[in-house]
């Protein structure tokens, strides 16, 4: 039987329905946006899991949840569902090489969706099926005995991991934590280069990974949440230090557009452009102020395709 709760009333069940209406480009609509609150609302399926059941994008649910939970009444849908029970490992029907052996995320940065939808503490999750690709937030910020249990899991089974494909925490990622993954970790090792404030805890890190190919070091880098020059060094800063950067424009929780959000001196362009000028590695070919001058000319909405080219996350 089906049963949910929402817990943030405001919007009335008609004024909710016309906005989930109005909502197009990367959130849900109609039905699918009601599933997704009703899914979530029952505390039993992440966002993976609802992607994966209603085969949509997970930011797609993301951004309809934060404007549920932003404006739902709470009996909202009582008379539409009930839900009950639970679908334990529900990422294998998103990705079946998959698997989370925690949930969370106890660092709280202020631009990121995990701490919001799965909580400011680590979940745990000791039992976790043994997959290639291990999608946990934050790695390095785990119990140390827990990282070891997930290695040991790993090595129990004899399976190799292929992807920690949100990586680790600059700030938490040490000669440890290095030592320890490196016994099962095949995969890049990923990072995040997120504002001016990481720069010695990156530098570190890519210093203790210079023995380690380009390509197998790869960094997100997160831009438009500070002036034009600050994230374009940071994307520098990591090619200099012999890694690969991701560009990753900002975008509110709560934007009802994908799109980036534009503060300081940016504009939407140049994020496009410095996206596409990164993640397609333009840079082995030109410095960004030629890549730029060029892009003036090339055919209006070429390049807008790729502003948020995706590497698992
Ligand atoms: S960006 Fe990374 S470290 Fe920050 S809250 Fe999100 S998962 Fe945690």
């Amino acid at each position: 039987m089906l049963r949910h709760k929402l817990s943030t009333p405001d919007l009335s069940e008609v004024e909710l329905r016309q906005a989930l209406m109005r909502l197009g480009g990367g959130w849900l609509t109609g039905d699918a946006a009601l599933a997704a609150i009703v899914l979530w609302s029952s505390g039993q399926f992440d966002t993976n899991a609802i992607a994966a059941v209603l085969t949509v994008r997970e930011d797609a649910v993301c951004r309809t949840l934060a404007m549920a939970r932003d404006g739902a009444r709470a009996d909202f849908l009582a008379d539409v569902a009930e839900i009950g029970g639970s679908i334990p490992d529900a990422v294998v029907h998103h990705n079946p090489m998959a698997t989370f052996a925690s949930r969370g995320c106890p660092v709280g940065c202020w631009f990121c969706i995990v701490p919001k939808l799965e909580g400011k503490t680590f979940t745990l999750i000791p039992d976790f099926p043994v997959r290639p690709v291990l999608c946990d937030n934050n790695l390095s910020a785990l119990p140390a005995e827990f990282q070891d249990h997930i290695i040991g899991r790993y090595r129990a089974a004899g399976v190799p991991l292929m992807d920690a494909n949100s990586g680790f925490e600059p700030r938490t990622f040490d000669d440890e934590v290095f030592a320890r993954w490196s016994t099962i970790n095949v995969g890049p090792w990923r990072f995040a280069y997120d504002d001016q404030a990481e720069r010695p805890f990156v530098e570190r890190v890519m210093h203790m990974l210079r023995d380690v190919p380009s390509r197998k070091k790869r960094v997100y880098v997160l831009v438009g949440n500070e002036p034009m020059a600050a994230c374009i060094e940071r994307v520098r800063e990591v090619i200099a230090w012999g890694g690969e950067p991701h560009v990753q424009p900002y975008m509110k929780l709560n934007a009802l557009e994908r799109k980036p959000h534009v503060r300081f001196d940016w504009s939407e362009q140049s994020l496009r452009d410095l996206a596409r000028w990164s993640n397609r590695y333009l840079y082995k070919y030109t410095d960004f102020e030629g890549y730029q001058r060029s892009a003036k000319t090339s055919r209006p909405g070429e390049r807008s395709a790729d502003l948020f080219d995706q590497v698992p996350a």
